[in-house]
Parts: structure tokens; C-alpha cells; sequence
């Protein structure tokens, strides 16, 4: 089975409520699909996690991989990995080509699948669980939240409504504000529901290390991404002056880059994101890789349906860190800030049920593309 055709999607819409983490105000939502199509007519779906660049890796996915892509073979995955990463290393290794490179290597997993007639977490090998327990990532900063610090307890009460046990929320907005705010939001959820920060490297050392300790004391589950991802001195400085978990890996690529952040010991958890650090042959080497060394791997996830349905399959592969009884199971990241693009790209949604998902059952991702809306929100400039 050949490959035919090679197509990028980007994709953009305007948001009706901008908000902050601690590098940026988000005022759109963008979102890069793959669709490679075989030609005995089968079709696969990818996707990047392409902040504002999907019109600059949708040129990559067509110009540059492409031509080596039509008539190669469609399930030699592995091979066609080696061969695209190999044809950019000298001026690639992270950043866009990687990223572009996991989008199509996710489209042909979701083919291998198809072809199979079985779903992506069988192929990898099996699934440990039928569901996997997610965690909402919210409490984003908004014009209100700025003006009341309220604004974000009653977020985090939301979704412990919801059913959700475990929230994660954004620091970074200077130490007073982010200590004012963790106390809001962990009087407001109680100590039975894990509480997580990040702060998408926005301190110093210093600042993380005065800041890790007000989050010991509000028995924060994990610390994100204290400082930043080139500093891996200054993940290990912080990791050694405190006790909370420091979790990272959202801005590293593929098992080399994962390689020096596991073995310096920088961190307690990975946080590979399977749409940009090398797609899903990537994350397996990447999730082996913290088996080793007994650091917990748990996927960033942050777009559209098809990451969520992707991110599922391999979460549902991952063995629980510790292997015990009462071990904590890897948990998938559900962002409820709004994205049209999440919620209206697949025919039949995801369903979100007591704070959990359900695997997908289908051949493939077991997920159906709603092309309508790629046309409604395609944006090549
Ligand atoms: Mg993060």
C-alpha cells in the first residue's frame, strides 16, 4: 500500500474571550490537521501542535516531505520517521520539522490501524485501561480574573463539579499574584482534589525555588515547567531545593531531547507533546526511555479532538509509575479554555464522563474528521 497524497490543514478562529498564561494573551486558537490517503483509498489524520505557525509547517508538511512521501510505503512508519528526520537533521532536530514530521507519522499510524482493523493502542502493544482519568487545564488569566482573584476559584469549583479530581492552573504573573491566587483556588476545591500549577517558564531560578515552596504548602501535585526548557542547571537546582514534583517537556523534542532532561535528572514527569516532540513512534521511544529511569510520563496535550483522541491511545499504553496497587495512572490533560477548533472537529465528540474518556474503539484513532470545518476555519496566511 502506497501513499498518494499528502495535505495540511491550518486552521484559526477568533476567540469571543481572550486569555494570559505567563508568555501571552490568546485572542485565536489555531490547530494543523495532516491527511495522508493511500491509493487503495484509505485516509489517515494527524495533527501539530503549531501555535501560530501552521501556515509555515503546512510548507514544510507539502514542500519539503511530501515529494519524499507519494509512492513510499504506507505502514513502514518507522522507516519513513528515520528517513524525514535524517533529510532535515542538519538544520532541524526541533522545532518545525519535527513537529511536521509528527503530524504525518500520527496519519500513518491512524492507516496502520485502519488496515489492521484495530485500534492505534493495540498496535503499541495493548491498552491498560479502557478510560483514562483527565485533569482540567483552566484558570487561564482573563480581564476579570486580573480584577478577582475569585474569578478563579469558582472556575476550579466548576469543574470539580464536573466530576473532574484534578485541576491545573497558570502562574507566572509575578509572586504575589500567583500566591494569592493558588490559595483562592485550593480553599475553593478542598485537599481532596489534586491541584497542579504551571508556569510555562516564566521565573529565574530564584523565583521558582520561593514560589515551589508556598506550592509545598499548598500541596501542589506537580510544579510545571518552573523555568526555561533550555536551563536544564536550573530544573535540577530547582528540583533539589524543593519537594513538590517538577514536571516539564512540552517544549522538548524527540528521545534526544528528552534523553539529557531525564538522565540530568531534571525532572519528575515528562511531558512529551506527541503532536510536536516526534509523533506517536517518537512517544514510544520517549515514554521507554522514562520507564527507565522511573520518571512519570504524562502527555501535554492542548488542541483539537484529534490530539485529545491521539493522546488517549497512548496514555491508554502507559504503564502506571510506580507499578502498584495504589498507583497514581497517567492522567490525560483536558483544556477547557474555549477552542472551537476542539470541540466541532469530529463528527462524533469525544465524550467526557465523571472527570474521565473513554478510549476510542475504532480502527485507527477510532475518530471521524469533519471536513466541513476544516473548510469553515482553513486559514493559509
Ligand atoms: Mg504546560
Amino acid at each position: 500500500m502506497r501513499i498518494d497524497s499528502v495535505s495540511a490543514y491550518p486552521l484559526r478562529c477568533i476567540l469571543k474571550q481572550p486569555f494570559a498564561y505567563s508568555q501571552k494573551w490568546f485572542r485565536h486558537r489555531t490547530a494543523l490537521l495532516v491527511k495522508v490517503v493511500t491509493d487503495e483509498g484509505v485516509t489517515g489524520w494527524g495533527e501539530v501542535f503549531c501555535h501560530d505557525a501552521g501556515p509555515a509547517l503546512a510548507a514544510i508538511i507539502e514542500r519539503v516531505y511530501r515529494p519524499l512521501l507519494v509512492g513510499r510505503d504506507a505502514l513502514a512508519r518507522e522507516v519513513i520517521w528515520e528517513t524525514l528526520y535524517n533529510w532535515t537533521r542538519d538544520y532541524g532536530q526541533k522545532g518545525l520539522t519535527t513537529a511536521a514530521l509528527s503530524g504525518i507519522d500520527i496519519a500513518l499510524w491512524d492507516i496502520a490501524g485502519k488496515v489492521a482493523g484495530l485500534p492505534v493502542c493495540k498496535l503499541l502493544g495493548g491498552n491498560f485501561r479502557d478510560q483514562v482519568q483527565a485533569y482540567a487545564t483552566g484558570m487561564y488569566l482573563t480581564e476579570k480574573a486580573m480584577a478577582d482573584p475569585a474569578v478563579l476559584a469558582q472556575e476550579a469549583s466548576a469543574y470539580v463539579e464536573q466530576g473532574f479530581r484534578a485541576v491545573k492552573m497558570k502562574v507566572g504573573f509575578g509572586l504575589q499574584r500567583d500566591i494569592a491566587n493558588v490559595a483562592s483556588v485550593r480553599k475553593a476545591i478542598g485537599d481532596e482534589v489534586s491541584l497542579m500549577v504551571d508556569a510555562n517558564h516564566a521565573c529565574d531560578v530564584a523565583t521558582a525555588i520561593r514560589l515551589g515552596r508556598v506550592l509545598q504548602d499548598q500541596r501542589v501535585a506537580w510544579f510545571e515547567e518552573p523555568v526555561v526548557p533550555e536551563d536544564i542547571e536550573g530544573y535540577c537546582a530547582v528540583r533539589h531545593a524543593l519537594d513538590v514534583p517538577i514536571a516539564g517537556g512540552e517544549a522538548e523534542f524527540t528521545r534526544y531531547g528528552f534523553r539529557s532532561l531525564i538522565e540530568r535528572g531534571a525532572v519528575d514527569i515528562v511531558q512529551p507533546d506527541i503532536c510536536i516532540t516526534g509523533g506517536i513512534s517518537e512517544m514510544k521511544k520517549i515514554a521507554t526511555l522514562a520507564q527507565t529511569w522511573h520518571v512519570r510520563c504524562i502527555p501535554h496535550v492542548w488542541g483539537t479532538g484529534v490530539a485529545i483522541a491521539i493522546a488517549l491511545h497512548v496514555i491508554a499504553t502507559l504503564p502506571d509509575e510506580p507499578p502498584s496497587l495504589h498507583s497514581l495512572p497517567p492522567l490525560l490533560e483536558l483544556d477547557r479554555t474555549e477552542n472551537p477548533l476542539r470541540d466541532e472537529i469530529l463528527v462524533t465528540p469525544l465524550q467526557l464522563k465523571a472527570g474521565s474518556m473513554k478510549v476510542p474503539e475504532g480502527p485507527g484513532l477510532g475518530v471521524e474528521v469533519d471536513e466541513s470545518v476544516i473548510e469553515k476555519y482553513l486559514c493559509r496566511q
